[in-house]
């Protein structure tokens, strides 16, 4: 309990208050501004305006530009790994580029906060100030505020115990110095924000993107192409929109070298066979049959593929024959109108999808 008299007991009271404040404020700040920057993204950057399958064709448009096979690799392996990395650095550069959008962020989550918390004061006190009834202003005081503060701020009543039993009784006095060390408290705050990074947060805003576009990420067991639906354990089948040729699931045809560059929604309607295992042979047109992971996906006959693919096998076709350990001959020849196609019509495509 602290206890003291007259007008420094008024300065004590608010400066307790204010270092209750502070931390509470602070993260709220924070777990606001995350928020603001990801619904911002969403409306402003065209990679988050949709669904999955938009940011799927963003990054697949980012890493053409790039023509960096690492960077393929990384996606081709670690889908879910490659797509948080891909939305941290969006975020990184939408906040800490050269427009520094994170301190605009931050200074109307702050603005928002003290607006609030001001209204409270002048809230608490009008209720109070003329309760001549109560010798227990200060406690009553109290309840107001984090009355009106609600849920706002993580601040709970019973912390504040310590003080409800001051012998307060000019609360007009209160206010005024209530009111001038929040604007001091606000002024602290407010000097962290141009030091202010990613690591400032405890929910980094690219987080609260990645959980909302992270959706299902089985992979197609022939091609390992991600499930575009948005929701994790969905019901029903997994599918995608667009398969890919499946060597990039590692698969070659039987006893060769040859790569096999069919994609598996045409494959689904030939008259071809797959290995899983011990003398076990699976036709594809049956491929269910084969039990779990194929008995969960939905794979409709379909022949064609995306222009996408057909540059990228001929494109990075040294690098990903030796990556896949095998050649694009024989059976895997790559055929001649792939060869044709450019960057630009894959491009082209993926803006049409
Ligand atoms: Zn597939
Ligand atoms: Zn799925």
């Amino acid at each position: 309990m602290i206890s003291c008299q007259g007008a420094s007991c008024i300065t004590t009271f608010a400066d307790f208050l204010c270092s209750k404040i502070a931390p509470a404020l602070r993260y709220a700040i924070y777990e606001k501004t995350a928020l603001d920057i990801a619904r911002d993204m969403k409306v402003k950057i065209p990679d988050f305006s949709s669904n999955r399958s938009t940011l799927e064709a963003c990054m697949l448009k980012y890493l053409a530009e790039e023509e960096n096979f690492e960077n393929f690799k990384h996606y081709l392996n670690s889908p879910g790994d490659f797509l948080k990395n891909y939305i941290q650095t969006k975020v990184e550069t939408y906040c800490l580029g050269e427009n520094r959008r994170l301190e605009m962020f931050l200074r109307e989550s702050l603005t928002h906060y003290y607006e609030n918390i001001q209204s409270a004061v002048f809230a608490s006190t009008r209720v109070v100030k003329d309760r001549k009834d109560r010798n227990d202003k200060i406690s009553l005081w109290l309840d107001e505020f984090c009355r009106a503060l609600g849920d706002m701020l993580s601040l709970p009543r019973s912390d504040l115990k310590g003080i409800e039993h001051q012998e307060i009784t000019d609360i007009e006095f209160l206010n005024n110095t209530m009111t001038k060390a929040l604007s001091l408290l606000i002024d602290d705050l407010r000097k962290d924000f141009p030091d202010a990074d990613m690591s400032s947060f405890e929910t980094e805003p690219h987080t609260i993107l990645a959980e909302q576009f992270a959706g299902c990420q089985e992979e197609c067991p022939f091609c390992r192409a991600v499930c575009t639906n948005a929701m994790p354990n969905h019901d029903g089948d997994h599918q995608v929109v667009f398969h890919r040729p499946v060597f990039l699931g590692r698969y070659k045809w039987h006893n060769t070298d040859h790569l096999v560059i069919d994609i598996c929604s045409s494959s689904v309607s030939s008259d071809c066979t797959f290995w899983i295992g011990k003398d076990t042979w699976i036709p594809y047109k049956k491929y269910r049959d084969a039990g779990h992971p194929y008995s969960t996906w939905n794979i409709p006959p379909d022949p064609s593929m995306q222009a996408y693919w057909k540059w990228f096998v001929s494109y990075f076709r040294t690098q990903l024959e030796q990556y896949y350990n095998g050649k694009f001959h024989g059976k895997g020849e790559i055929p001649a109108s792939w060869e044709t196609v450019t960057k630009q019509n894959a491009l082209a495509e993926l803006d049409k999808c």
